[in-house]
């Protein structure tokens, strides 16, 4: 019979509560939960699906103190041991995937087969980086002198502290503790208060193959600026992880400056997605429709801003629209549900501002634009999957990360303005373009301002390959080689012989 994740987390745990009904944090190798806990709900329907510990700056500081006196022996630790418990992982990652998706859907509402790829793509970050761990190479640099040699050796930047969203629940996670683990550095993560359960089970994969106790810690809670104020000023945490949005990023990063300690930041996005006159409509509405409203638009990737050349945005916009208007929202445990819901009351909110701004100052609603209450809906956040036309620049949606299942539509007619069009936000995470002409191709990938740009290629993500934005979008690249380097120091040798 299948596991069913997070009962049996209760049973292996050392408690320190009266109510072994709260889920625990990780902290210095043992399981402990607070006196009292938060709740957690399935977005879909309302109902709890548990306590959870609520931590504390106070639970934060010993997870600090764990993490600090575990770095002496684990970062002089070989990078093949590391690599090997980085496989272990990611084989026990594969084994529960079934479970762990299931955990994913009930706890944030995604569809499970998204659920399930969003599995296996946090899986692929253990595996890279059970590889790349063992690439940490350095370098030998000729020197200008006949009696001096330089070498560079790459060393682990000391604690990282991380702080994880609640849209990709699993995947930012491994994104930022495989890499660190491999460098030879330790970890105290702190989750998004939606989705404590998915890092609970994280860490118990860690934990089972092989981390030994106080190098990866965990603290949930729902308080999360006391916690985060810890990581920002204590001084023996080396590096700061975030993902989340653009202002509590920018927070952090102040708080985190006095102590000049690095910081990484995987922030919010608008992407534009411009589909030229020579592209094929069609196959363009096909990929809008699919890379919009993946987790119900909740992505940081999500097109924010559709572009269309005016020759065939009729085409183009039929296609799109139909193809959303048969996407069906619901518990996405249920039977070919698109559309999970939205976080939370304050998300659905803010879609359905955006879109009766945008309808109060002239665009169409081509299809959806409300939210979803019918029958079993009701209990959940859900917003009708919506196609919206005549979008301008003075209306909220061409200026905000929507975060929501609104795809908005603005045609375009000179293709050297609508690069400019595409610029014109302070953010700069992803992009993509459709086009058959290789020229405009490299043009619009050498002129974007973005990290990430997609081109005829709606998923222009892998592990192997950097993440990250530009300008409001972020500092620093996830996966890939550059994944790796964010979390060493370079240290350089100069010898005289
Ligand atoms: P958020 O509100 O910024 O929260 C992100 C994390 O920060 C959560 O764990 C949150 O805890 C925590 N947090 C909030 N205030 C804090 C504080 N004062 N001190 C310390 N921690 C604090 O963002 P979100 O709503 O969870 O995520 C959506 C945003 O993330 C979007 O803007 C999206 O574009 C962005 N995102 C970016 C990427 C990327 O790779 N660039 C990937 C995914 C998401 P609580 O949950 O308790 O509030």
């Amino acid at each position: 019979m299948a596991r069913v994740l997070f009962t049996p987390v209760f049973q292996s745990v050392k408690n320190m509560s009266a109510d072994s009904t709260i889920a625990p944090m990780l902290i210095n190798g043992e399981w402990l939960s607070t006196h009292a806990g938060f709740p957690v709900v399935n977005p879909a329907n309302g109902e709890q699906l548990a306590l959870v510990s609520d931590g504390t700056a106070d639970e934060a500081l010993s997870a600090v103190d764990a993490a600090h006196a575990a770095f002496a022996s684990w970062s002089v630790t070989t990078c093949h041991h590391r690599s090997a418990i980085l496989y272990r992982a990611w084989e026990l990652m594969l084994a529960r995937k079934a479970e762990l998706a299931d955990l994913m859907t009930r706890e944030q509402g995604k569809p499970l087969r998204a659920a399930t790829n969003e599995v296996q793509y946090a899986a692929d970050f253990l595996l890279w980086f059970a590889e790349e761990a063992k690439r940490m190479y350095g370098e030998s640099i000729p020197s200008a002198r006949g009696d001096q040699r330089f070498i560079v050796h790459h060393h682990p930047v000391g604690v990282v502290a991380a702080i994880t969203p609640w849209n990709y629940p699993v995947s930012m996670i491994t994104r930022k503790v495989a890499p660190a683990l491999a460098a030879g550095c330790t970890v105290v993560l702190k989750p998004a208060e939606a989705t404590p359960l998915c890092a609970v089970e994280v860490f118990r994969i860690l934990e089972e193959a092989g981390v030994p106790a106080g190098v990866i810690n965990l603290v949930t809670t729902a308080s999360p600026a006391p916690v985060g104020k810890v990581f920002c000023e204590d001084e023996r945490i080396k590096k700061l992880t975030f993902t989340g949005s653009t202002p509590v990023g920018r927070k952090l990063s102040a708080e985190a400056a006095p102590s000049l300690k690095r910081v990484s930041m995987e922030l919010g996005g608008h992407a534009p997605f411009i589909v030229y006159p020579d592209a094929d409509p069609v196959h363009a509405a096909k990929g809008a429709a699919l890379v919009k409203f993946l987790n119900t638009g909740q992505a940081c990737i999500c097109p924010n801003r559709i572009f269309v050349h005016r020759n065939i945005a009729t085409e183009f916009v039929e296609t799109l629209a139909s193809r959303v208007s048969k996407m069906k929202a619901g518990d996405g445990r249920g039977e070919g549900i698109a559309i999970g819901p939205l976080v939370n009351e304050a998300a659905l909110h803010k879609v359905d501002k955006q879109v009766a701004d945008a309808r109060d100052k002239g665009a169409e609603i081509v299809c959806g634009g409300q939210p979803l209450t019918d029958g079993n809906l009701a209990q959940g956040h859900f917003y009708a999957p919506t196609v919206l036309t005549g979008v301008r620049e003075d209306m909220l949606i061409y200026r905000e990360e929507t975060f929501g299942p609104v795809a908005p539509v603005v045609v375009f007619d000179d293709e050297d303005d609508v690069i400019a069009m595409a610029n014109d936000t302070h953010y700069g995470l992803a992009a993509y373009v459709y086009t058959n002409n290789l020229s405009t191709a490299m043009r619009a990938f050498e002129q974007l301002r973005f990290g990430i740009i997609g081109i005829n290629d709606i998923n222009p993500t892998s592990a192997s390959a950097p993440f990250g934005g530009m300008n409001h979008s972020g500092l620093g690249r996830e996966g890939a080689r550059e994944g790796l380097l964010e979390y060493l120091e370079t240290k350089l040798g100069g010898f005289s012989i």
